[in-house]
């Protein structure tokens, strides 16, 4: 039935979920906990992040193993070229490979401590270097990071744009963009894209904000903006966490439907591991839980 509200919403989009492995027992609960809250939505995928300088190498694989061998939803692991040669990142690669994972996250990554990117002396420059060795082992499906807002060690947006474009020709398959809070800066950067003929998909990547200070501590890293509006809506919530939590729904969904009038149909979730957040922005979007675990398709 038609909405006032969100009358254009059918339920034809397409999502993934982001999460990052976890560091104790009780994160790994929540996190297997938020993946079976969320998988019935039947993502297209579900990543895992890769910590910084490799230290999670171990943790992601271990979390991306255990998708592939319990859940029908396919997994991506995201994989950076930090402080790793040619030769370990490739061994990575093929254990991932060999694990039945298809799919890569395919990222430069960054200096742990922050400063200017260093490669590796025998490592990938940047991600286009790591997206032509990723194809050169195996037909991965791959996915590269894209900035709506201009990645910080960009010359100019044009040259952003022209690196984007140097890792899909490299055999990338789609972008998912660093988060970002103007649903226009989004839809501009797609239009730009497509006039430069880029036709890849470029997936929204979109972190549901309940924590303002958190969030800038993400954003002042990767140059996102976080709008006076942003701070101000939250401004005061500090001592009511239920009504935080409702007021990021409300934002998210908003901007989500916002995108989804502009004609975006697939949506990838930053969901830090909580699953509340992202099911309900979900379920605004018109998604409702399939069965997608391998026992009940069986
Ligand atoms: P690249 O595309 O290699 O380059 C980064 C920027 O440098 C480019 O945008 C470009 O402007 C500039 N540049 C590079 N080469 C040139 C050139 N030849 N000429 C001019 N300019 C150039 N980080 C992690 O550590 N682990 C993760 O799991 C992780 N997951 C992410 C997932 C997504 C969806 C996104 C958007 C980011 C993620 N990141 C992650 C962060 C990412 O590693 C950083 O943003 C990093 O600084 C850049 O990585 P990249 O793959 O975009 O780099």
């Amino acid at each position: 039935a038609a909405s006032p509200l969100f009358a254009n919403l059918d339920g034809d989009v397409g999502v993934s979920f982001e999460f990052f492995p976890p560091k104790s027992e009780k994160m790994e609960a929540q996190l297997w906990d938020t993946f079976r809250t969320l998988e019935p939505l039947a993502p297209s995928f579900v990543s895992v992040t890769y910590g910084a300088g490799g230290s999670t190498r171990e943790r992601t694989h271990a979390t991306v193993a255990r998708i592939a061998a319990e859940s029908r939803v396919p997994p991506a692991a995201h994989l950076t070229c930090v402080e790793a040669s040619r030769a370990e990142i490739d061994e990575v690669a093929r254990a991932y490979w060999d694990a039945g994972v298809r799919h890569i996250v395919a990222l430069r990554g960054d200096v742990p401590g922050g400063g200017p990117y260093r490669a590796h002396p025998d490592g990938y420059a940047n991600a286009v270097e790591l997206v032509a060795g990723l194809k050169a082992i195996a037909p991965f499906d791959i996915s590269v990071a894209a900035y709506p807002e201009v990645h910080p060690d960009a010359d100019c947006p044009q040259s952003d744009l022209d690196n984007l474009k140097r890792k899909l020709d490299a055999g990338a398959n789609r972008a998912i963009t660093q988060f970002f809070f103007s649903p226009d800066s989004f839809l501009r950067f797609r239009d730009t894209a497509a006039a430069a003929g880029i036709d890849a998909p470029i997936i929204p990547g979109i972190l549901p904000v309940s924590n303002v200070s958190q969030t800038r501590r993400m954003a002042d890293m990767c140059g996102t903006a976080i709008p006076a509006w942003m701070v101000s809506l939250f401004d005061g919530l500090d001592d009511h966490p239920a009504a935080r939590q409702l007021v990021a729904a409300t934002v998210a969904a908003e901007m989500c439907r916002r995108l989804y009038a502009g004609g975006v149909r697939d949506f990838h979730f930053y969901t830090l591991n909580r699953a509340e957040l992202s099911y309900a922005i979900c379920h605004l979007l018109g998604l409702r839980p399939v069965s997608t675990l391998k026992d009940r398709a069986a």
